[in-house]
């Protein structure tokens, strides 16, 4: 016998059961982006490479390790989307969307990077992201805000989410920050973990984001970013806070909170967790206002976010939140055919809401019987040879002590109408 292939490590298969929660997710998500006024714009997966080194910036986990790259049969070098901002961005210029107006777009697929696949993190995983363009005022930072507070309401996870909010000040502000950080951790260089001090010499401040202990106590006392904000990055965040302030929404103002991309300037957030371990981040975003111009493009503002779909669906069943979300077919039909499988159609037409399950593969009335009562149906619908001659159908409560009742079947419309 030859070796069965495998998935890659990763990279997963999404089961009907699970994929009943996904569904609801998105439709989820879709209803409340649908509702602020957001168009969906829809991305190829793959792009030249150097769009996501110009976007996401070399010095970064992404490009450095992350990337799925290869080259294609014309030796061009292409990269399975570790993100959907660089597309996204690539995508609007492209199309002339960008100049002097104004969008409000959202998108979701895979996204790929090349990580240790554990809880959480994989290597083939999904987002649901949305990008704004041509807005400067704090205003559209509070509404992507208020939205993602919106969906978290319309899912039930409210509870288990808190919302991080800093500001990384304008890229000047940001400069001038770094050298006084770099300076603070030069002098402590020893006592931090392996990864911080490489990232000291190239990314300094993704040092901030470190996961060690010794170099979070480290931070305690180093220089805060929220120290060095020039006057307008401070007045956009005050405008910002006053927005949430007054639509109720708590915020924690965490000044070590950097994100991994390079293209964020004034407002970052992260909307985190802590049911699921250390991978607790389900939505972050920011602004990005250079990343147009350094694409190419003419300076454009701009404010987005992307959510982990996959954290987000272990949320749901860490809340215990999926249970009500039944994929159970409402009737399941025993008998044969040819009159189950033109009962079922019928009760589908008359009951447009209905999920129908008709038996297949014959077998005995016991057999079949336990196999409505494994589907999770809620009534067994029931032709035997009498009531194929009678045009009668028996309705068997799957789920309650009720007796079965023997119905013409032209009058099951009007019978279950009367039930719901
Ligand atoms: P992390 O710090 O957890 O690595 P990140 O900063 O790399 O996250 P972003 O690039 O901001 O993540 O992506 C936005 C969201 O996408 C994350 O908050 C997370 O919910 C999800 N995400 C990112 N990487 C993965 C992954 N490998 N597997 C599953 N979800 C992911
Ligand atoms: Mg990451």
């Amino acid at each position: 016998m030859s070796k069965k292939i495998q998935a890659i490590r990763g990279m997963n298969d999404i089961l009907p059961e699970q994929s009943a929660v996904w569904r609801f997710l998105e439709a989820t998500v879709k209803d409340v982006l649908g509702r602020y006024g957001y168009g969906e714009i829809r991305l190829p997966i793959v792009e030249y490479t150097d769009l996501f080194k110009r976007s996401i910036g070399e010095v970064t986990d992404i490009v450095e390790k992350e990337m799925y790259t290869f080259k294609d049969r014309n030796d061009e070098s292409l990269t399975l989307r570790p993100e959907g901002t660089a597309g996204c961005v690539r995508a609007a210029e492209e199309h002339g969307m960008l100049y002097n107006q104004i969008q409000r777009l959202w998108y979701t697929g895979p996204m790929f990077r090349y990580e240790k696949p554990q809880k959480g993190r994989y290597r083939q995983f999904h987002q649901i992201g949305v990008e704004t363009f041509g807005l400067q005022g704090p205003d559209i930072d509070a509404e992507v805000i208020l939205m993602t507070a919106k969906l978290w309401q319309a899912l039930g996870l409210s509870e288990h989410v808190t919302l991080q909010l800093n500001s990384l000040g304008s890229i000047e502000a940001r400069a001038t920050y770094r050298a006084e950080l770099v300076s603070y951790l030069e002098a402590r260089k020893d006592q931090l973990d392996e990864d911080s001090q490489r990232r000291l010499g190239t990314n300094p401040l993704r040092v901030l984001d470190s996961k060690d202990e010794k170099t979070q106590a480290l931070l305690a006392d180093a220089p805060s970013l929220m120290d060095f904000l020039d006057d307008d990055s401070r007045e956009h965040f005050e405008g910002l806070t006053a927005i949430l302030d007054a639509a109720g929404v708590t915020y924690e103002v965490n000044t070590r909170l950097v994100r991994g991309l390079d293209y964020y300037c004034k407002t970052v957030f992260e909307w985190v967790t802590s049911s699921l371990g250390a991978q607790g981040t389900v939505c972050a975003g920011g602004r990005y206002d250079g990343l147009v111009e350094q694409l190419g493009g003419k300076a454009t503002p701009a404010v987005g976010f992307a959510m982990g779909v996959e954290r987000l669906v272990l949320l749901l069943e860490a809340a215990g939140l999926t249970d009500q979300i039944n994929s159970a077919p409402d009737f399941y039909v025993v008998g044969s055919a040819p009159e189950t499988i033109l009962l079922a159609d019928r009760v589908r037409e008359s009951l447009s809401q209905a999920v129908v399950q008709c038996h297949c593969g014959g077998g005995k009335f016991k057999k079949q019987m336990k196999k409505a009562n494994d589907s999770g149906a809620t009534y067994a619908l029931i032709i035997g040879e009498d009531e194929a001659k009678n045009g009668q159908v028996v309705v068997k409560y799957l789920r309650e002590e009720k007796d079965q009742i023997t119905i013409l079947q032209t009058e099951l419309n009007a019978f279950f109408s009367a039930l719901i």
